[in-house]
């Protein structure tokens, strides 16, 4: 089932989530609509906050983008990231590297807003399968990206909160039209 999006600058957007307790009917039907809904817009991520739910859980799925390639490391072995895809984050622990570089990105929470944004080179994380399972792996590429994106999303931040104060001011209009369009109506 499709789930209607949060739009910024829905309050919704800014709850840290809450921690998944237990894996059960609930969570693997939110996870089929989180999906659904991701896909129907075209997402690589989607955050709980964005279809208004308070958890530590999102959903990443880098499938099929080979023009910014992702890698994935587990026990120091070399997997193809497809193979687990789509991926899910249950109270993710993630750890990046200091180094960054800058990339594009977008949220399906801000539409049409794309800019560059800073972002950890490699991280680790630590997470749980919808099996229940510790996974434990390094990713890099987009795939770092989203992964950080979607972590962000679970303590309430945006990417925007990212951007210096010049490259705020840089997007400020474009910011205000998508309030205009996708926010309250009085
Ligand atoms: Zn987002």
């Amino acid at each position: 089932m499709i789930l209607p999006l949060v739009y910024y600058p829905d309050a919704r957007l800014r709850a840290k989530g809450a921690p998944i307790k237990v894996i059960d009917d609930t969570l693997r039907q939110l996870a089929d609509d989180m999906l659904d809904t991701m896909e129907k817009h075209e997402g690589v991520g989607l955050a709980a906050q964005q279809i208004g739910q308070a958890l530590q859980f999102a959903v990443v799925d880098v499938t099929g983008i080979d023009d910014r390639p992702s890698t994935m490391t587990i026990a120091g072995k070399a997997v193809n990231p497809e193979d687990y895809m789509p991926l899910f984050l249950i109270n993710p622990v993630v750890t990046g590297t200091k180094a960054k570089e800058p990339g594009s990105e977008g949220c399906l929470s801000i539409p049409g807003l794309r800019t560059d944004v800073n972002r950890s080179k490699r991280v680790e994380v630590k997470t749980m399968t919808m099996e229940g399972k510790v996974l434990e792996f390094e990713a890099t590429g987009l795939l770092a990206v989203a992964i950080q994106h979607e972590t962000d999303h679970l303590h309430g931040k945006l990417f925007i909160d990212l951007l210096s104060p010049a490259e705020r001011a840089d997007v400020k209009d474009e910011l205000d039209e998508i309030v205009e369009k996708y926010g309250p109506k009085e």
